[in-house]
């Protein structure tokens, strides 16, 4: 597989569900590689994406020096107009000095993560804006709670971060019809509550299971592997 291929099948899934063609943005996910090979599997293609691709780091201080190697001081490059940083792992309170690159965080989990990262962006002078990771029901360690999301979603607000939707992650079973049926349901309940909450964006939907998050509304695809193979 690589870039153009993914695209294609996100362009077969969104008219496989009646949905109109762009609704659904690929976020590369390049944790793990280097700049030249970033280059070489993501960035080359960005035309084929209005903005280019958003990639998506995992872990803090990867990120940061990425962003310092690859994007000038306002964390722009010339060479790649529209690259941009979304932060896709954990958030870490002593780590949220290393997302100032950022303009999207997938995974806040709570308030303490939402202040930390309102005191930084007020010194910055700019604030990523954030999604909200749903937990998935399964023996999974991070997400937000259902029964929680409405008061931590009030809490996040009131912090000044412009809050833009959920993210959620199948959970990870094994056999491939399971498997796929699971993820149908916990797509559909995540899709289910940020239309109740009136957020638009929906991150869901990784290599193994796109078609499906996009069948079930999301907004936001994060594929890495696929991309690179
Ligand atoms: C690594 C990662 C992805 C991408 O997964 P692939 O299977 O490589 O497509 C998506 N989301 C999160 C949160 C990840 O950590």
């Amino acid at each position: 597989m690589s870039l153009p291929e993914v695209l294609a099948g996100i362009r077969a899934a969104e008219e496989r569900a009646g949905r109109a063609p762009g609704s659904v943005r690929l976020v590369a996910v390049t944790k793990g590689q280097d700049p030249d090979a970033i280059r070489g599997h993501v960035l080359r293609y960005a035309a084929l994406q209005p903005g280019g691709f958003p990639l998506g780091e995992g872990r803090a201080q990867e990120l940061r020096d990425k962003a310092a190697q690859m994007t000038g001081p306002d964390w722009t490059s010339p060479e790649s107009p529209g690259l941009e940083w979304h932060y896709i792992g954990p958030l870490q309170l002593n780590k949220v000095k290393y997302m100032r690159p950022v303009t999207l965080i997938h995974a806040l989990e709570d308030v303490r993560q939402a202040q930390a990262l309102a005191d930084a962006a007020a010194k910055w002078g700019r604030a990523p804006d954030v999604l909200l990771q749903l937990h998935n029901g399964e023996a999974q360690k991070h997400g937000i709670h259902p029964q929680d999301l409405r008061s931590v979603y009030a809490e996040v607000v009131q912090t000044g971060l412009n809050v833009r939707g959920l993210m959620v992650m199948a959970p990870d079973l094994g056999d491939a019809a399971a498997a796929t049926e699971a993820a149908r349901q916990v797509f559909r309940d995540a899709a289910r509550r940020a239309h109740d909450l009136g957020l638009p964006e929906l991150s869901m939907g990784m290599s193994g299971d796109y078609p499906v998050a996009i069948e079930s509304g999301a907004t936001l695809v994060r594929v890495g592997r696929s991309l690179f193979i």
